[in-house]
């Protein structure tokens, strides 16, 4: 089944908004057997959309879009599909109900514009959406699918999920396609397409790889009659990875550096407290998007000079023999704010976030340690010239570090 998706909006083509929508979309369709084809962003616009709908069901068997459901004179998606179709759209009365009921409950009158998103052309069905006003739209014309969800991914995302997905399931049973995403960290890209050079250049299972700000992943992507016999093809790839690569696997599949931290601390009930400076709140920022991590976050300090360190507990005479960018300090922070915070863990970075040298250390030199008090991890790191890259990578790094600590901790 050849797909295709349509992201709707003229912010998207500004370059106001990013199309976030069709890369979710995107990532779940090889799971279904479903086969994407095109990728396109149509502005708000009624012409240039019913053309974009029409040239869809010649070249496709199914077409998303997502966008233009809202109750605005230019969310025109219901008013392009039905050209598409050359049918006449009348409105349905126990939607305007649905409608007048949601916004009786947030105690306003129903705005009269809301009433288009009750409109449905006799070859759509409504899919309906419990966190918002606009229902999507499933329609169906000579074997050709149209399924069109609103815009903002906290409505389209459930409706996809609890809706879309299952009866697409039903429908197609070609091929599926099952992935795998083994996330390392540690060595480079090149040693690690050493290691595993023989599963490379084989198209089913196929092994690629990638370099990321959170390490080297390797995906294996196997096609299959059914998930069961993908998953098959898969696992002794899997395996060789294990066996080889083992020490600097830190994750899976979606996995981010603070959700494998995370599920570690949780596991083992160790709490952690941080301190950063060079990287701005960014490792808190990290820890803190794990839903859980009020169980097992103590909190930390950002401090950029000796001074401010010192405030924070850090002995000046680490900072004095050694520099506030050294691995002694980093050392010394993480143990300070363990103690203080009263952590079982403590994290520390520090480094030269630039402009230029600091301590005549050059921009990019950055240390972690993390120590539970009686072990200690310590990292030299030298990163590309670049605040937002040194940002991003040093959290990264100091979080699988932890991770890798906590498992090393009874
Ligand atoms: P609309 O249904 O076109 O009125 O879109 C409503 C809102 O959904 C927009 O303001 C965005 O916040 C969000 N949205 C729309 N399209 C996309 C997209 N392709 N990717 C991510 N967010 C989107
Ligand atoms: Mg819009």
């Amino acid at each position: 089944m050849k797909a295709e998706i349509m992201g709707i909006g003229t912010e998207l083509l500004m370059g106001e908004l990013t199309d976030t929508n069709s890369s979710w979309i995107a990532s779940r369709l090889p799971a279904l057997g479903i086969e994407l084809q095109w990728v396109s962003i149509i502005g708000d616009d009624l012409p240039r959309l019913t053309e974009a709908f029409k040239r869809g069901m010649e070249r496709s068997d199914i077409i998303f879009s997502t966008g233009g459901l809202g109750p605005t004179q230019d969310d025109l998606t219901r008013e392009a599909v039905a050209a598409a179709f050359g049918e006449t759209p009348t409105i349905q009365q126990e939607v305007v109900d649905n409608l007048e009921r949601y916004f009786a409950a947030r105690g306003t009158p129903m705005p009269q514009h809301n009433i288009k998103q009750a409109n449905l052309i006799p070859s759509a069905r409504f899919v309906p959406n419990r966190n918002g006003t606009a229902p999507g739209w499933w329609a169906e014309r000579d074997g050709k699918i149209v399924i069109c969800l609103p815009g903002p991914p906290g409505e389209n995302q459930s409706m996809w999920e609890e809706q879309v997905e299952p009866q697409l399931a039903e429908l197609v049973n070609d091929e599926v396609t099952i992935t795998r995403n083994i996330k390392t960290m540690g060595l480079s890209e090149g040693a690690v397409d050493e290691i595993i050079s023989e599963f490379f250049g084989v198209d089913n299972p196929y092994l690629g790889i990638y370099s990321k700000a959170d390490g080297i992943h390797l995906r294996v992507i196997a096609r299959a009659r059914d998930s069961q016999s993908a998953q098959k093809m898969i696992m002794p790839v899997e395996q060789a990875i294990h066996d080889r690569l083992g020490e600097y696997i830190w994750g899976y599949d979606d996995e981010t550096p603070e959700q494998a931290a995370g599920k570690s601390l949780l596991e083992k009930g160790l709490s952690v407290a941080v301190m950063e400076m060079c990287t701005g709140g960014a490792l808190t920022n990290s820890i803190t998007d794990g839903p859980d991590s009020m169980s097992y976050f103590k909190g930390g300090n950002v401090a950029y000079d000796a001074a401010a360190l010192e405030a924070c507990g850090v002995p000046a005479e680490v900072m004095e023999k050694h520099g506030v960018v050294s691995q002694q300090t980093a050392n010394a922070m993480a143990d300070t704010v363990r103690r203080n915070l009263n952590a079982d863990l403590g994290v520390a970075v520090t480094g030269v976030p630039g402009p230029g040298e600091f301590e005549g250390k050059p921009l990019g030199l950055a240390y972690i340690s993390v120590t539970n008090g009686e072990k200690t991890r310590e990292m030299e790191m030298r990163l590309p010239p670049r605040r937002v890259t040194i940002k991003r990578r040093v959290p990264n790094q100091a979080l699988i570090e932890l991770r890798r600590l906590v498992e090393e901790t009874g």
